[in-house]
């Protein structure tokens, strides 16, 4: 444990659209702990890409880009709000064509070691829940307590299916569910910190169990840990 820290990191890791925000955003409520929703980041760098219009191929250029962003996350009701230089992006970065991009975006290694450095910067004094791809692996391969979220493609695709018709966005089934398992295979097949289970992980399948179900688990999980 390094030295100043208090408390657990908790590393929940798995596919898009497995629960891992709606857990991770009820667990660290009840355990008083800072929700970083790392997916949320690499969303906000493909949104200020496009504004910006920044090159894919330009690493040094989106090193720095990412590197300047100021991404902070404020629990407002139920929700958790992304902000970037103090602009509530939530509603944006969630647009299919910003999920594409990010996918693309977050293969880079600027972006990846820009983010990496502000999530680990972040996370430093502990009592800290990061959710991703690459946390238990990458980020923080020394947490006390790694999940790995996974639900069947259907299911995932009908969560992400239902939330951006709740936004009002027009898209059928059949398109998300392809979407999903094309951002699932991009994750899990590119060179830099691909999306696999942590061995020292906790498998958890969400498929067919409610929230509250899966967060009682991974509580009980950490409270142990945190005995
Ligand atoms: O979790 P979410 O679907 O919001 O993440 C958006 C994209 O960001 C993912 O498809 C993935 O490509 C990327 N990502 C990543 N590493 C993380 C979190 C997300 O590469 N730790």
């Amino acid at each position: 444990m390094k030295s100043g820290k208090k408390g657990l990191t908790i590393a929940i890791d798995g596919p898009s659209g497995a629960g891992k925000s709606t857990v991770g955003r009820s667990l660290a409520k009840l355990l008083g702990y800072t929700y970083i929703d790392t997916g949320a980041m690499y969303r906000t760098v493909a949104l200020k890409v496009k504004e910006k219009g920044i090159e894919l191929e330009d690493d040094f250029a989106l090193y720095q880009m990412a590197s300047s962003l100021n991404i902070t996350f404020i629990p407002i009701g139920e929700e958790v709000h992304t902000f970037c230089d103090g602009e509530d992006v939530s509603e944006a970065i969630r647009l299919p064509e910003i999920s594409r991009l990010a996918s693309e975006v977050s293969k880079r290694k600027g972006v990846r070691e820009a983010l990496v450095r502000m999530q680990r910067e972040m996370a430093k004094e502990g009592r800290a829940l990061l959710e991703g791809r690459d946390i238990g692996t990458v980020v923080f391969p020394e947490a006390e307590v790694k999940f790995y979220l996974v639900a069947e493609p259907e299911e995932r695709a009908k969560r992400r299916f239902l939330e951006l018709i709740g936004k009002g966005v027009q898209i059928d089934f059949q398109k998300t569910l392809e979407e999903v398992m094309e951002r699932d295979h991009n994750d899990m097949h590119r060179a830099l910190s691909p999306l696999r289970r942590a061995e020292d992980s906790i498998l958890i399948d969400s498929t067919h169990r409610s929230v509250e179900e899966v967060v009682e688990e991974m509580l009980k999980i950490v409270e142990k840990k945190e005995k």
